[in-house]
């Protein structure tokens, strides 16, 4: 196991998506590894399916993927989101998420990715009365 962030950065993280989640039925995950090699996208579903994130109710669960060292990363939803927005939906996230990474700010660009998933997924998926934690809220990393 290696520590791509410590575990300061990754509770500050996991806070975030605890607070995002509370806005929506949707279901936030961020999986960190050092490189990627290939395809980040690619790479990115195949974390998202060993994760298990396709089995929410709603099909609403959505990965944050970074390849620290690689300099990439990559936002996959499941396929309730695409169902109700386009290929835009993300553009605005990538862009935050990009302007804090330009500057080095790794954790805040991550936090702001999550931040801004969870508005987005609040607009399209209101949380209900007996929502579940579907998705563990944990960092993962490789
Ligand atoms: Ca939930
Ligand atoms: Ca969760």
């Amino acid at each position: 196991m290696v520590n791509v962030l410590d575990a300061t950065a990754k509770k500050t993280i996991e806070d975030a998506i605890r607070r995002s989640e509370r806005l929506t039925s949707g279901e936030i995950r961020v999986h960190l590894q050092h490189y990627v090699i290939g395809d980040v996208f690619e790479h990115a579903k195949k974390i998202f399916r060993q994760l298990g994130m396709g089995r929410t109710k709603e099909k609403n669960a959505v990965l944050i993927f970074v390849a620290v060292k690689t300099h990439k990363f990559a936002l996959l939803g499941d396929g309730g989101i695409h169902e109700r927005v386009g290929d835009g939906f993300w553009q605005e996230t990538r862009d935050i998420m990009l302007q804090c990474f330009r500057n080095g700010k790794l954790t805040e660009g991550i936090v702001a990715g999550v931040e801004n998933v969870g508005l987005k997924l609040a607009a399209h998926f209101p949380r209900k009365v007996h929502d579940q934690d579907e998705l563990s809220n944990e960092v993962t990393e490789r």
